[in-house]
C-alpha cells in the first residue's frame, strides 16, 4: 500500500502523472482499518517537501484540518448532498495557494447522494486540474460505479492485534495488558479497541455481552438475554444521539431565524425541522442496529473460541478472560452444533441488514443458541 503512494508521489515529483498519478483515489477497507488515516498521510506527502514527513508545517496543519490547499470533509450526517458538493467544488476550484497540489479528503464517500456524486463526478473528470480526490468508503460498491470506474483503488486490510495494541500504547499510552484485551477484543478494529481501551462503561457492557451465552439454560433464559440485549442497544444508541440531536435541532432553529421552533421560524423552518426529525430518527434506528451488529460480533467470538478449543486449539483465543468457561462450554457440546449457532449469529446479522425486526431477530437467535 505504502508503496503504491510512495510511486505515486513520486511520479508527480517527475512529471509521469499518467503512470502512477491519477487524481481520483478510493480507499477502501472494513472500519477501523484506517482509511481516512491512510488518505490523511497521502494528502501529507502531497503537500509536504519532504513526501509526509509527519513534523513539517505543512504536515501538522493537513492532519489538523487546516491546510489552506487540504480538504478533509467529515460527514454527521447520514448523506452527503449536492449543495455541500456544489459547495465545496466552488472552493476547490482555486489554484493551489502553495503552488503544488490542492487536495480533498473525503471519509464517507459512501454516504454521496447519486445527485451529489454525479456533481462530483464532473469535477474528477475535468483533466487538468491540480486537484487530487481521495475518496475513503468501505467497499468498492459502496461507491456509485461511474466515480470508482474513474478512480484508482486501494485496498486496505486489517491490521494485526500486535499493531492495534502498539497504537493504544505508543498514541493514546494505554497500558500494555489493557492495550493487549482492546486489540484482542476488537480483531484489528482500531477505533473499536480505542474506544473499549480508554472507556469503563463500555468495557462493562461488553463483559455482560460476553457473560450472555454462558447464561442461556433454556427458553426463558434466551427471551431474556434478547431482551437485555436490545435494551443495552437502545441505551447505547439513544445516549450518543441525544446531544447531537439537540445540537443540530438548536442550529436549524437558529439558522431560520427565530431561537423557538414552530411559528416563531421563517417559512420553510418547520419543513426542515420535520425532515431533520426524521433523518435523526432514521440515524437512532441505525445506530441500534449497528450497536446489534457490533454485540453480535462479540457474541461470535466466544462460539468462535470454544471452537478452538473443542477443535484442540488453546493458545490464541480472543476471550483469554474466560479461558475456563470457554473450556467448560466446550465439553458441554460438539463442534458440529458450534459450526451451527456461528451460522445462526451470522444469519441473524444479515437479517438485520435487511431491516428484520431486532427483537424478533435476536429472541430466535437466542432461541436457537439456548437449544
Ligand atoms: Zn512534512
Amino acid at each position: 500500500m505504502v508503496d503504491v503512494i510512495q510511486k505515486a508521489v513520486q511520479a508527480t515529483r517527475t512529471g509521469e502523472e499518467n503512470q502512477e498519478m491519477t487524481h481520483a483515489w478510493v480507499f477502501t477497507g472494513p472500519p477501523g482499518s484506517g482509511r481516512s488515516n491512510a488518505a490523511i498521510a497521502f494528502a501529507q506527502a502531497l503537500v509536504c517537501k519532504m513526501d509526509g514527513c509527519g513534523i513539517c508545517n505543512e504536515c501538522k496543519s493537513t492532519a489538523a484540518g487546516a491546510h489552506p490547499d487540504v480538504e478533509i470533509i467529515r460527514t454527521e450526517g447520514l448523506s452527503i448532498k449536492i449543495d455541500e458538493v456544489r459547495e465545496l467544488l466552488t472552493r476547490v476550484s482555486w489554484a493551489p495557494s502553495m503552488g503544488g497540489w490542492r487536495v480533498v479528503v473525503m471519509e464517507d464517500a459512501d454516504r454521496l447522494t447519486e445527485s451529489a456524486a454525479n456533481a462530483l463526478l464532473k469535477a474528477i473528470e475535468e483533466p487538468g486540474n491540480r486537484t487530487v480526490w481521495l475518496l475513503c468508503a468501505p467497499t468498492l460498491h459502496d461507491v456509485l460505479p461511474t466515480i470508482r470506474s474513474r478512480c484508482r483503488h486501494l485496498q486496505l486490510v486489517t491490521p494485526s492485534t500486535r499493531a492495534v495494541a502498539s497504537v493504544l500504547q505508543t498514541q493514546n499510552g494505554v497500558a500494555p495488558a489493557m492495550a493487549d484485551f482492546a486489540a484482542r477484543v476488537s480483531q484489528g478494529h482500531i477505533g473499536r479497541a480505542r474506544y473499549l481501551a480508554t472507556n469503563e462503561d463500555v468495557r462493562n457492557i461488553r463483559n455482560t455481552i460476553m457473560k450472555l451465552p454462558l447464561n442461556l439454560h433454556g427458553i426463558s433464559s434466551a427471551f431474556a438475554a434478547a431482551q437485555t440485549l436490545i435494551e443495552l442497544a437502545t441505551k447505547q444508541a439513544t445516549d450518543a444521539a441525544e446531544k447531537r440531536n439537540e445540537k443540530e435541532i438548536e442550529d436549524l432553529s437558529l439558522a431560520y431565524g427565530k431561537g423557538a421552533t414552530g411559528r416563531g421560524m421563517a417559512s420553510g423552518g418547520s419543513k426542515a425541522l420535520k425532515d431533520l426529525e426524521k433523518e435523526q430518527k432514521t440515524r437512532q434506528t441505525r445506530m441500534i442496529r449497528d450497536g446489534l451488529d457490533a454485540a453480535l460480533l462479540d457474541i461470535a467470538t466466544f462460539y468462535r473460541d470454544v471452537m478452538m478449543v473443542q477443535a484442540g486449539v488453546n493458545e490464541s483465543l480472543i476471550n483469554k478472560e474466560l479461558e475456563n468457561e470457554i473450556g467448560v462450554f466446550a465439553t458441554k457440546t460438539k463442534p458440529q452444533v458450534t459450526i451451527k449457532k456461528l451460522d445462526a449469529i451470522m444469519q441473524s446479522r444479515i437479517n438485520l441488514s435487511f431491516n428484520a425486526a431486532p427483537l424478533l431477530t435476536i429472541e430466535a437467535l437466542m432461541c436457537t443458541l439456548a437449544r
